[in-house]
């Protein structure tokens, strides 16, 4: 198979299916082919060498891509196209993947459905009535489609694991600092990191040694040794595994529960030691997560005032109306309810109730994690309460949407790797995602496990 075969072939699964499941916001086929000819001469000069040489990927619409419209599925960047690439995009097309285009996701990653997308919502591939999780619900149910071989999704809260497990495909957010934000357009920057949403865990693994590196243009963006592929061994013997009694109890769907459990018992099998614990700091994730992410947020966005770039509204009278307007008119009714939620918990008067009561919480999960990592080398449970629901129901009842984040939001609190692996399918056709999280910097031991149990 040549590179021009691969690409064509992955555009063809993509005609035939979008029209159904709309995982793209753009599709660069002419680009794709030109780019699929030019790798396909660097692996015959044997220029281009390693797993990824050719393999069509696609990249969440966050991401900026050079010469690409980069929406953030959102109105107000919807004629928005950067002159450089994001470091991770550059990363992948360094080891010679080939993007074929770029996919829906939330507004600004707001979102755990992929439904606040300006550009109409994404469906699961599994079930169509059925949401594909979000915010990288494109990435998810793209790969879960075969339009593309493997996406890059970002996970602020979330947003990686979820999606995956509701599309039975595998999602890993690295540790924080691990891939370069630069070119990510920011939501949370203190919880956001990107990372690979492929079909199986030893695809994880080769992604993740490309995306993962030190960036001058991103501090926070430490260097790591990036042999993640080396933990690709059959083998959890002695591996000490911690599962929370609180993510198992009010809230967690029957099913899921089972289906989870049932793998924590063919990772005993194999012959790692699993135990219970307590974790209890799980319900206050939420409300911390929330005003910290929604802070961050209303900060980051307010850059979007229609003067550089992005929408700007037809009419306005003066300075200040330009704003108002460009930015009423551009933004969607999650990402604004965000920008007020985030502006409220910053405002002078409330800073020290919320937002710095929010900084404490976070550090005390931190801690119940550093404890527990004391004693485990991974912790298991579920990803999601419950398999994907119908589209449509959480765009009605937001605080519950939110609730649904009470297993992945934590991690990104104490920046800790984590990933979502196929676990089941329940009585409804959908597949269940198994969670497994580790200590900072400890990737391998997830993908050991996982390529274990998988
Ligand atoms: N659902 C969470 C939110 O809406 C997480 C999103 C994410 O990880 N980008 O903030």
């Amino acid at each position: 198979v040549t590179v021009m075969d691969a690409a064509a072939a992955v555009l063809d699964s993509i005609e035939s299916r979008e029209g159904r499941y709309n995982c793209y916001i753009t599709v660069d086929r002419e680009g794709a082919l030109k780019k699929a000819e030019d790798i396909q001469r660097k692996i015959d000069s044997g220029e281009l060498t390693g797993p990824l040489a050719g393999v069509p990927m696609a990249i969440k619409d966050n991401m900026c891509t050079e010469g690409i419209l980069t929406t953030c599925a959102s109105k107000i960047l919807g004629n928005f196209v950067p002159v450089f690439s994001s470091e991770a995009v550059l990363n992948l097309e360094k080891a010679g993947a080939l993007m074929i285009g770029k996919t829906n996701m939330d507004e600004f990653a707001m979102g755990s459905t992929t439904e606040t997308s300006a550009y109409g919502e994404t469906k699961n591939p599994w079930d169509e009535n059925r949401v594909p999780g979000g915010s990288s619900g494109g990435s998810a149910a793209a790969v879960a489609a075969q339009e593309c071989f493997f996406a890059l999704g970002s996970d602020t809260g979330g947003s990686i694991r979820q999606p995956a497990s509701y599309c039975g495909v595998v999602g890993l957010k690295p540790t924080y600092g691990t891939v370069s934000r630069y070119g990510l357009i920011a939501y949370g920057s203190s919880l956001d990191q990107i990372g690979p949403i492929s079909k199986d865990v030893a695809d994880c693994a080769a992604i993740l040694e490309a995306i993962a590196s030190h960036d001058e243009k991103d501090s926070t963006s430490v260097a790591r040794d990036t042999d993640f592929a080396d933990a690709l061994t059959e083998d959890v013997k002695g591996m000490k595994i911690g599962v929370p009694k609180d993510y198992f109890g009010e809230g967690l769907d029957g099913e899921v529960k089972e289906a989870v459990l049932k793998a924590a018992q063919v990772l005993r099998d194999k012959g790692a030691m699993v135990e219970e614990f307590d974790l209890s700091l799980a319900e206050y994730a939420i409300p911390a997560y929330y005003a910290i992410a929604a802070a961050e947020a209303s900060s980051n966005l307010e850059r979007f005032d229609g003067i550089k770039y992005g929408h700007r509204a037809q009419e306005y009278d003066g300075l200040h109306s330009m704003y108002k307007k460009s930015r009423s008119e551009g933004f969607g009714a999650e990402v604004k309810r965000r920008i007020m939620l985030g502006s409220f918990v910053l405002s002078s008067g409330y800073y020290d109730a919320y937002y710095l009561k929010a900084l404490k919480v976070k550090a005390l999960i931190k801690k119940a994690f550093d404890e527990a990592f004391s004693k485990y080398d991974l912790i298991l449970g579920p990803v999601a309460p419950t398999t994907a629901p119908g589209l449509g129901e959480s765009l009605a009842d937001p605080i519950k949407m939110y609730l649904g984040d009470i297993y992945t939001i934590s991690v990104n609190l104490a920046g800790l790797p984590a990933i979502s692996v196929p676990c089941g399918i329940d009585s409804k056709g959908l597949p269940i995602g198994l969670q497994l999280i580790g200590d900072c910097f400890q990737e391998k031991k997830i993908i050991q496990a996982a390529y274990t149990y998988e």
